[in-house]
């Protein structure tokens, strides 16, 4: 019997009426996998590559009630407290062969990660159809890394082009410059961050070089890509004039302005429940934080800056995009 070759996509999350990563109300899958490790992505559970199991301790019924899980696991991961509750996964052990959480009926133990066909992301995708022709929205397929998966991204967009759906795709842009090739013809919008110029700090703070990112941003405006540019922004990382004018002069001298819109993001804390499910520590637990009476005035000034130097800047990612 020969098995089908149908593309299919590792998804962590899929979310119907998403108004924040393209335009309109958009159904929007997270797909897993990410060469980057910034200290602030609040969804770690999109970094492995692979399906692994997440831990709630909180939602465990305890050993006297149920312990499905402690009967299936095949290599003794699970771990328990004194009272007899799960209390987290010894990932050393782990084998990742997810058993646990299809027997744990709580909630207690959940798989991130799940694979869908391109008939089935299509199904999602028509259901809110209606909310597409209201708005203007359609897909976005986001990440982790999206183009880790090109197969899917492609085939999926392929139908959504056959069916006049909008789609858009949030990339991280550290990928060869060849995947791009692939999905130009078939993406309506591109959403890409410059986190910092500063090649140094970048390889610090997110784990690899800026370099073949702004790269591929060059190669994008070059072939006449929508764009959308975005930056996370941090105290104590970005939030100078120098790292923001240093990013505005890249978007006028190297694509020339032809970016839609460059939204400029304060950093909230998110995500921190996750890394607990994954028992890892969240790696930003020490920074003092930025709140909201510090960033407000801060993004304010970055904006007027950036808009003196003739740039399409916005706060926020919900600002009203208008592909032409
Ligand atoms: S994923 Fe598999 S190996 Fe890991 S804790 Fe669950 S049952 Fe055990
Ligand atoms: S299967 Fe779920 S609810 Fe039951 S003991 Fe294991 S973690 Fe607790």
């Amino acid at each position: 019997m020969s098995e089908s070759t149908e593309p299919t996509g590792l998804v962590f999350n899929v979310q119907n009426y998403s108004v924040h990563d393209g335009p309109g109300i958009r159904v929007e899958f997270f797909m897993k996998g990410c060469p980057l490790s910034c200290e602030w992505c609040s969804n770690p559970e999109g970094i492995s590559p692979a399906p692994e199991p997440a831990a709630y301790p909180d939602k465990c019924m305890g050993m006297a009630e149920c312990g499905n899980c402690l009967k299936v696991c095949p290599s003794g991961a699970l771990l328990f407290t004194a009272d007899g509750f799960m209390g987290g996964i010894d990932r050393t052990a782990c084998i990742a062969c997810l058993a646990c959480t299809k027997a744990c009926l709580t909630g207690a133990l959940t798989a991130w990660g799940k694979r869908y066909t391109v008939a089935e992301a299509m199904d999602i995708i028509r259901r809110d159809r209606v909310f597409f022709e209201k708005t203007g929205g359609g897909v976005t397929i986001s990440g982790g890394e999206a183009l880790l998966q090109p197969e899917f991204v492609r085939a999926v967009f392929e139908q959504c082009r056959a069916e006049g759906i909008n789609t858009c795709l949030e990339s991280a842009l550290f990928i060869k410059q060849s995947l791009l090739d692939d999905v130009l013809p078939l993406t309506d919008l591109f959403i890409a961050d410059i986190k910092t110029m500063d090649a140094e700090k970048h390889r610090v703070r997110c784990g690899v070089d800026n370099a073949p990112i702004l790269a591929n941003l060059r190669y994008l405006v070059a072939h006449d890509a929508r764009l959308v540019i975005r930056t996370p922004v941090l105290k104590g990382f970005n939030a100078t004039d120098a790292e923001i004018a240093a990013i505005g002069r890249f978007i006028l001298e190297d694509l020339d302005n032809r970016v839609l819109q460059y939204q400029l993001l304060p950093y909230r804390q998110l995500g921190t429940e996750k890394y607990a499910s994954l028992d890892q520590d969240y790696p930003m637990a020490s920074f003092e934080g930025y709140d909201r009476a510090e960033w407000e005035p801060d993004i304010r000034h970055f904006l007027q800056m950036l808009q003196d130097m003739g740039i399409n800047a916005v706060s926020g990612n919900n600002k009203k995009l208008d592909l032409g």
